[in-house]
């Protein structure tokens, strides 16, 4: 343990702002001024609840804020921001708390800044296929008010139902879609982002086209929180597919399973989901939701083809029985949209049937190129022998993203130090085969020690050059994604 009480690896450098309890009455009188009594927080019982988000059990330590502010707009953002860089403290901002990477736990005291009460849909353009939101609202609510004029908001990570605009943008979320729509990045048009200092920054807006000046929407989706505060979101919509058709193809050997996923692209047919659960998963998703899951195979795939015209769904559902065909798997198609819902739900309910097995889970996020995705399948399985731990492992297969998932349990020391090993093993794995730490969960604090393997000291570098020249005291959201200096 390091003095910041982080777990082995977790770097603490010196940080140019002040530490944890240092808060002093007159910064609270001011922040009480701009948000008023009801919206600050500064008791134990109520810090407690921000001292974590679902990371938590995974190894990410959990810390309590010195206070917790919920602003309800833009300017008493920025006014909380300048109050807390002229006192030189740390500032994290926080959606719904449901990432996996420890991104929002304030690990160096100093002021939670909730977006929740930023709620509100501004505007859903039609006619330029166009959404404005403030950061707290939550996904399935703006998909919601898009469905009226027949559009999806895509982007759909396994907690629409609770999970930010805010939060979602500065993770760059995923979800099942991503294969054929693409995650976040792919939707977000242009933003209002208050910065280190407290200035206001907005930035693109609702036009197809916009090259002025550098690509700032990129930079900032996926910061994590550590670039700036995100105040307002504008985002691009797309007509909803008006057919669809979902499958279930199930394999005696993992093998087939990974390769199926590659020839199906081969095939040209991108399937809006192409999803894969593993012997484990299977078993425990079939005792913890009786989804009707087969006992006897190694792996699933679930694959969803959608589109505008029946014609082409049958073309593509056709083509991927063939594929599946080919590759010795026994196929199982949805004829209503009960079935379908039920195929799904198998789906959502991998990591919670998991969690059941033991304490604690410890969930990654290691994505490789398709054509990679069997090796790091067994990669995997092996890893899990080597060490004696349940690895479950399902994902986003089309898009070379596994969540192999580690039920462990954290007050076993002896075996968490083996879960360590496995989970640096994964990772190591996923970069030889040309992968990346993480398709969608961000590094937030979790995997900030993985880093530099990716990206190498270069990066670490222009990474923290990037850092220094928007928030030059290292307010924002500090202790994640990228240290100040190499500890
Ligand atoms: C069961 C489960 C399933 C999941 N499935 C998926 C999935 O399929 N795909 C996927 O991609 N993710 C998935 N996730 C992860 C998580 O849901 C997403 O990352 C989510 O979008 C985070 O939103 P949030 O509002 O909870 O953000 P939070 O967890 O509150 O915050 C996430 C990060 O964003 C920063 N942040 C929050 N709001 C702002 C803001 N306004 N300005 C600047 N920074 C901000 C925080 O500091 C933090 O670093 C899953 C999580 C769980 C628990």
């Amino acid at each position: 343990m390091n003095r910041t009480g982080l777990r082995r690896g977790f770097p603490a450098s010196p940080l140019p702002f002040r530490e944890n309890g240092m808060l002093d009455a007159r910064v609270i009188d001011k922040l009480e001024a701009i948000v008023g009594k009801d919206d600050l927080f500064t008791k134990k019982a109520d810090l407690l609840s921000y001292g974590y988000d679902a990371a938590a059990g995974a190894g990410v330590p959990r810390t309590t804020p010195d206070l917790v502010v919920l602003p309800a707009s833009t300017e008493e953002v920025s006014r909380i921001v300048r109050i807390a860089c002229e006192s030189r403290l740390p500032v994290y901002p926080r959606g719904a708390g449901t990432n996996l990477s420890g991104g929002t736990i304030p690990l160096h005291g100093g002021i939670v800044l909730s977006m929740q009460r930023m709620d509100r849909i501004l505007e859903v353009d039609p006619e330029n296929l166009t959404a404005t939101v403030q950061p707290g609202v939550i996904i399935q609510d703006l998909n919601n008010a898009a469905a009226v004029h027949g559009l999806i908001y895509p982007p759909d990570p396994g907690t629409v139902a609770t999970a930010t605009m805010g939060g979602s943008v500065a993770e760059c979320s995923g979800g099942l879609r991503g294969l054929k729509y693409g995650v976040t990045k792919h939707y977000v048009m242009g933003m209002e982002v208050v910065l280190a200092n407290g200035e206001t920054f907005r930035f693109g807006g609702k036009t197809v086209k916009n090259v002025t000046a550098y690509d700032f929407a990129s930079l900032f989706v996926g910061s994590e929180g550590t670039l700036g505060i995100i105040t307002e979101i504008t985002v691009k919509l797309i007509p909803a597919p008006k057919f669809r058709r979902a499958m279930m193809a199930f394999f005696r050997r993992l093998e087939d399973a990974g390769n199926a996923v590659t020839d199906v692209i081969k095939a040209h047919v991108i399937p809006a989901t192409l999803e894969i659960m593993d012997k484990t998963t299977i078993a425990t998703v079939e005792r913890y939701a009786q989804a009707g899951l087969p006992g006897d195979v190694e792996a699933l795939l679930l694959i969803e083809v959608d589109g505008m015209a029946q014609e082409v769904v049958d073309a593509e559902a056709k083509a991927v029985a063939d594929v599946i065909g080919r590759h010795n798997g026994a196929l199982k198609t949805a004829s209503s949209e009960a079935e379908r819902d039920r195929i799904w739900a198998a789906r959502r309910a991998a990591l919670p049937a998991l969690a059941q097995l033991g304490p604690t889970t410890v969930l990654e996020d290691a994505t490789v190129p398709r054509s990679r995705l069997t090796e790091m399948l067994l990669a995997i399985q092996q890893i899990a022998q080597k060490h004696r731990l349940t690895i479950g492992t399902f994902g986003h297969a089309g898009d070379g993203n596994l969540h192999p998932t580690i039920v462990t349990d954290a007050g076993k020391a002896a075996e968490m130090e083996r879960v360590h090993q496995a989970v640096d093993e994964i990772f190591a794995v996923a970069l030889q085969l040309g992968g990346t730490l993480t398709g969608e969960h961000g590094i937030g604090v979790a995997k900030m020690k993985y880093l530099k393997n990716e990206i190498g000291m270069n990066g670490m570098d222009v990474m923290r050059r990037v850092k220094k020249a928007l928030d030059p005291d290292w307010l924002l959201n500090p202790g994640k994604v990228v240290p100040p200096d190499e500890a």
